[in-house]
């Protein structure tokens, strides 16, 4: 079974024009004239999963080509052979996808080596390329401090014959890794330290996840992003704040390679039969989003996964796209989240209180409710026959008749949550206690009669009777008590397993080393908690990936992975309040 979604969701109703510098100057530059497409581009290293940071990049660049109608690349920047992988490609389409976005061309930076490899030599001769034999501890010496200026390399005037040499020597594999480099040729003196000579091309005998062992020589990213992107006709190359300061160079290459007036250097991507328009892109850098109890940086998330600090990638713990989406976040969610956050240049943690608003937000429109007993705790009605049996029919959304009705059976002995009884009540509970009586969601009015204890004392059964009288269509319907609690009729209730998923981190800063703690110590040892409950008949048998709200408990899904209608298993995606304001303020 699955449900329909009849209602907007909470992104649709948000769809109004979104403002923001980088969205004012893409306007601007169609406006004028500068443009008459604007195309940008997501440029993820395969290197790990995408995350929650990810999905700010990948709703700006997508967002604004879909908005203004132009185009946007995804690209794998797939310039470090060794850590990338295959499996990781396919990830990230498969996430940029369920975030609800397709790409007008897919690349690799690898598309464009022996773009790379020609503008490099057109940069040897031209001047201002050279090859260095400076090895990096050398070269990190000679470059210089953020007070001092740098020194030039013995090799630095080599003249362009032997550069040439060096180079194709570097190409055909002739010398060891990191013997030779090659380095731009700028300026070792620059204020910035960007341009004090950066590398160009480094050897590296790795083999390549596209291109295999063809290069023994690979682009530094410095180079290798901004041509990719003048090749692809990126009008707006958005990228994170850390850039800001690469941006000379990166407008360096762009102009000292310039590929739109050299297309000897890009035949082999017309061979190819890529798209190639190159075009002068422009870099604009925009704020990082981090996010308060988590992580956001993919070195991090891989050393969780591979320490075994969590089950996968995909554990509902992480906050990787996969993640979350295992956790049962949709991607309207994540959405909203980058829309509340907008684009600037301030740089802030978003509180992770703000991501689950989004997310109950969304799914308060979105999700059915059923009923669940996750501790569950006996109650016989003891006024009914052993005999007694009947369904009700319950409305699937309390606010949207859309939904419709499902049939819940109810019997005499019903699953209830433990915590809806005290037997010493403290003050203002208003559930079950001795005696007293509380609303069985749906039915009627029932009284608390009996307490059932094993020999230890310890409760395990309650009997209550249940008001006739109050029943529906009967006078006493409408009679008022004050507390209304769910429950599960015990014959028909369906056993599943149920994780109950909290933050990863039970500090807001894991990372910020500032108690002078590894950020691993930080680990919510409680993030995770399996229990086994109790479900309606009608939350049992669905598909993997269908949400729900438990009634009074939460959102669940159904487990992407684990979940079959015969052995069900719900993740818990957040639960209904805010739990940790309470938490924190005491
Ligand atoms: P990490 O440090 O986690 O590896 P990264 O920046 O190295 O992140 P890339 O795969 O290179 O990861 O990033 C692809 C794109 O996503 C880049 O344009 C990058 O600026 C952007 N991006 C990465 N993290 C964030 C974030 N937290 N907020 C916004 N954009 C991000
Ligand atoms: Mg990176």
């Amino acid at each position: 079974m699955s449900i329909e979604n009849p209602v907007a969701t909470a992104s649709d109703v948000t769809a109004a024009i979104k403002q923001d510098f980088i969205r004012q100057i893409v306007r601007d530059d169609l406006a004028s004239g500068k443009h008459a497409v604007v195309h940008t581009r997501f440029p993820p290293e395969p290197n790990g999963y995408l995350h929650i940071g990810h999905a700010k990049a990948i709703c700006l660049n997508f967002g604004i080509a879909a908005e203004l109608g132009g185009w946007c690349n995804l690209r794998l920047d797939d310039t470090n052979p060794g850590r990338e992988d295959p499996e990781f490609v396919e990830g990230i389409k498969d996430d940029v996808r369920w975030l609800g976005f397709e790409w007008h061309g897919l690349r690799h930076a690898s598309d464009y080596f022996d773009v790379f490899y020609r503008s490099a030599i057109k940069l040897i001769e031209d001047g201002v390329a050279y090859v260095d034999d400076l090895d990096p501890e050398q070269m990190r010496a000679y470059r210089g401090t953020l007070t001092e200026p740098g020194r030039n390399s013995p090799h630095r005037e080599r003249s362009v014959d032997e550069n040439l040499d060096l180079f194709r020597g570097m190409r055909a594999g002739e010398f060891a890794d990191g013997s030779k480099t090659l380095r731009a040729k700028i300026d070792m003196a620059s204020g910035n330290i960007n341009l004090r000579d950066p590398a160009i091309y480094r050897i590296r005998k790795v083999a390549h996840q596209n291109t295999g062992d063809a290069w023994p020589i690979y682009p530094m990213y410095d180079y290798a992003h901004c041509l990719s992107d003048a090749m692809e006709g990126i009008t707006h190359s958005l990228c994170t704040l850390e850039f800001e300061d690469h941006r000379p160079l990166y407008d360096w290459f762009v102009d000292h390679v310039d590929l739109v007036n050299h297309p000897q250097l890009w035949q082999s991507v017309v061979a190819a039969g890529l798209e190639a328009r190159p075009a002068k892109p422009r870099q604009i850098e925009f704020s990082r989003l981090n996010l308060s109890y988590s992580i956001t940086s993919k070195r991090k998330l891989a050393q969780l996964v591979g320490e075994g600090h969590v089950e996968g990638w995909d554990d509902p713990r992480m906050n990787t796209l996969r993640g979350l989406r295992r956790r049962g976040f949709t991607p309207a969610a994540v959405r909203l989240l980058i829309d509340r956050v907008g684009v600037s240049k301030q740089n802030s943690v978003i509180d992770y209180a703000v991501l689950e608003g989004c997310v109950r937000e969304d799914l308060d429109a979105t999700s059915a409710r059923r009923m669940a007993v996750l501790d569950p705790l006996k109650l016989v009605l003891t006024n009914l026959s052993e005999a007694h049996e009947e369904t009700l029919p319950f409305p699937n959304h309390p606010k949207n008749p859309d939904f419709g009705m499902r049939e819940v059976p109810f019997a005499r002995e019903l699953w209830i949550e433990r915590d809806d009884f005290a037997e010493v009540p403290p003050k203002g509970f208003h559930r079950l206690k001795p005696d007293g009586e509380v609303r069985l969601r749906g039915i009627g009015i029932i009284r608390c009669t009996g307490l059932i204890k094993d020999a230890a004392g310890a409760l395990i059964e309650l009997h209550g009777t249940l008001d006739p009288e109050t029943r529906h269509g009967m006078p006493g319907a409408d009679r008022k008590v004050k507390g209304t609690i769910h429950w599960v009729s015990a014959r028909h209730a369906v056993a599943t397993e149920v994780r109950l998923y909290d933050r990863l981190f039970n500090v807001a800063a894991p990372d910020s080393e500032e108690d002078g703690k590894n950020w691993l110590e930080h680990l919510n040892p409680q993030a995770k908690r399996v229990v086994q409950a109790w479900l309606e008949p009608a939350a049992a048998a669905v598909a993997p990936e269908q949400r729900f709200q438990f009634e009074r408990l939460g959102y669940f899904v159904a487990d992407r992975i684990e979940h079959a209608a015969d052995a069900p298993v719900f993740n818990r995606t957040v639960t209904l309040r805010d739990t940790w304001v309470r938490q924190a303020g005491s």
